[in-house]
């Protein structure tokens, strides 16, 4: 990122800014050169995206995983024409937060967020996956919330 006044490659961000789902980030830079300001659109691709697992290995993000979670919680259900939708906004919270690494557990919380409100049974099912191994306490509790 260079200085479109002096060419100069040192700059702060003085504020930063998702814009549109495709993961363009906005940022007002200020040179620390000449002091001058400018902004900058910058992309991070989805190759980029490091999943922070758990055991605290990485693997990139991917989509598809992402999807395939989503159709199985929704399978059969009549929500399921709703998959892209929950996978587009997803994918926007996790642009939205302008960080190269993320932890699974993010993504996990954000899935179900959504499904929560589009359909309970998915909701539940994805929770099962995701949450009881870890805590079995805290999915019963769950239940018994929504029933
Ligand atoms: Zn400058």
């Amino acid at each position: 990122m260079r200085c479109p006044f002096c060419d100069s490659s040192q700059s702060s961000v003085i504020d930063k800014r998702a814009v549109k789902s495709s993961g363009e980030i906005r940022r007002r830079r200020e040179c620390l050169k000449c002091h001058k300001r400018y902004t900058t659109y910058e992309r991070i691709s989805a190759i980029e995206l490091l999943v922070i697992k758990k055991d605290g290995r990485k693997e990139r993000f991917s989509k598809e995983k992402l999807r395939s979670g989503i159709i199985k919680a929704l399978e059969k259900r009549q929500a399921s024409e709703k998959i892209d939708e929950i996978v587009s906004k997803i994918e926007k919270k996790l642009w939205d937060k302008g960080r190269k690494e993320i932890e699974s557990r993010f993504i996990g919380q954000a899935v179900l967020s959504e499904l929560k409100k589009i359909d309970k049974v998915a909701y539940l099912r994805f929770a099962s996956v995701y949450r009881t191994f870890q805590n079995p306490g805290d999915f019963r509790k769950e239940l018994e919330h929504l029933t």
